[in-house]
């Protein structure tokens, strides 16, 4: 049977977090009131100009830095045309042929999609460029509706080269990108949000062929599990085709989420000629070496190489790494509660299992958390010098959350402090060997099972203050 080479390419379009709109001072913020933040210029009115937003080009050169792109010296905006409500000017300014950046990478690795490691690959970068948004259009009944907060605010257009072969690998591009977005600070890609916005496209070539296939584009894509399952569903449905004989033709097609499969959209015949030409109200963008500079001076370490790093430096697993790498802010929490000096694992364990679902329950972000990082590696310090057992910490821990307060002054004032004194201990064991005669023989017996429920007994005689390998020691003791 003929064997095909999947290949895929992705364009994904991220909005700037920036104060204002790309080319006016109107806000750059998400929902309220529709068309409450516009002016003539996002409006699209005839005669108005433009001015450059040089946040908007930081963020960008940002993004690109962080993507390992080259930056142009000198870029300059163009004017994409075609009519469409949700843009009145009948243009959009964008960037042709002159990106703000280009030839960049993105590494991808760590543990996948499907939760097998991906082997280290890096996808390239075609280039960022940065453009306006439109405008959003809505249906409602027989009534089309036009928000134009939306309209002007400014987008990175990121695309990338066709060098995905998997949906797993598409997974995990999108991924680091949109970790790169937001330890950038150009981003928090939220989907919901619109804030990030994902076109696949994808081609199958017969195996050793150096020509790419029919390059098929699928839009509406609104989560990562959605471009996942989408390729999924395109790739099985493309390569069956080829395989009976029948021929790709260049479309555009819609996923369908509620019923998993992609539907058509429009042909190539129907594609637009978008006749881009210079943007004649803007001047050409020049980045000098200081600017670039200036840039580059307070970029962050990116996300791949701290999860590296954090592997490295303490010691913890690839899952825990890239769990804590997730945000910039989860990172910066761990490396704060690390610094006091507490056991890195134990930390990355309560950060990830005991924090994190608090915090998810309760719907906050890392930011927002009630336990500041070095109280966490307070806490975790109490278990490694074993004042407290890690039972009796999440008592504490639930006391932190609650309070805010430190686990060494919780600890003392509820008299949670670990039972290590041999004498207090020894007064317990021996009151739960002569109330418990029965389990008391039957270890001595050989039955091992016997012996956990007796440290259980001195668990609850002690209210889990026990320091429970004490405890099994010198039970064995007495039992002997
Ligand atoms: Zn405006």
């Amino acid at each position: 049977m003929m064997q095909y080479e999947t290949t895929i390419g992705l364009e994904v379009h991220v909005q700037a977090r920036t104060a204002s709109k790309m080319f006016c001072g109107c806000a750059n913020e998400f929902a309220g009131e529709p068309n409450t933040r516009v002016c003539p210029v996002c409006l699209g009115y005839p005669g108005v100009m433009p001015v450059i937003n040089r946040e908007a080009v930081n963020q960008t050169i940002m993004a690109g830095l962080m993507c390992s792109c080259q930056i142009a010296d000198s870029s300059k905006f163009d004017r994409k045309n075609y009519y469409y409500p949700d843009m009145p000017k009948n243009y959009q300014i964008s960037q042709y042929d002159l990106p703000i950046c280009r030839d960049g990478g993105i590494e991808i690795g760590g543990i996948g999609f499907s939760g097998n490691p991906l082997p280290d690959k890096t996808i390239g970068l075609t280039r960022i460029h940065l453009e306006e948004d439109v405008a959003k259009s809505m249906h409602q009944g027989r009534w089309s509706v036009i928000d134009f907060n939306r309209a002007g605010v400014p987008l990175l257009e990121i695309v990338s080269e066709p060098e995905i072969t998997t949906p797993d690998e598409a997974y995990a591009y999108l991924t680091v990108l949109k970790q790169i977005m937001q330890y950038a600070g150009v981003s928090d890609c939220d989907m919901e949000k619109g804030q990030m916005r994902c076109d696949v496209n994808i081609s199958h070539r017969p195996a050793g062929e150096k020509e790419l296939g029919t390059k098929i584009e699928i839009k509406n894509l609104n989560s990562f599990r959605a471009v996942h399952r989408s390729l999924e569903y395109e790739i099985e449905r493309q390569v069956e085709i080829l395989r009976e004989g029948g021929i790709l033709t260049q479309e555009t097609r819609r996923w369908d989420d509620a019923n998993g499969v992609t539907t058509l959209m429009r042909r190539k015949e129907e594609a637009h000629d978008y006749r881009y030409f210079p943007e004649p109200d803007l001047m050409p963008l020049l980045i000098t070496d200081e600017w670039r500079r200036e840039v580059s001076e307070s970029m962050p370490e990116a996300p791949n190489t701290r999860r590296k790093r954090f592997i490295q430096e303490y010691g913890i697993t690839e899952y825990d790494a890239q769990v804590l790498t997730q945000t910039k802010q989860l990172a910066d929490y761990y490396e704060e509660a690390c610094a006091g000096g507490g056991s890195r694992k134990l930390i990355a364990n309560w950060v990830i299992t005991e924090l994190m679902s608090e915090l998810n329950q309760k719907g906050l972000g890392i930011t927002e958390a009630p336990v500041e990082a070095a109280k966490l590696g307070e806490l975790v310090k109490l278990i490694d010098e074993q004042t407290i057992s890690g039972k009796i910490a999440k008592t504490v821990f639930a006391e932190m959350m609650s309070s805010g307060a430190s686990p060494a002054k919780i600890v003392e004032e509820k008299g949670l402090k670990q039972v290590s004194n041999a004498d207090e201990l020894s007064v317990i064991i021996e009151e739960v060997i002569r109330e418990n005669p029965d389990p008391a023989e039957q270890y001595r017996g050989g039955a091992e099972k016997a012996l956990q429920f007796l440290v259980g007994q001195v668990m609850k005689k002690t209210r889990g203050k026990a320091n429970p390998q004490m405890a099994v020691k010198m039970l064995k003791e007495s039992l002997k």
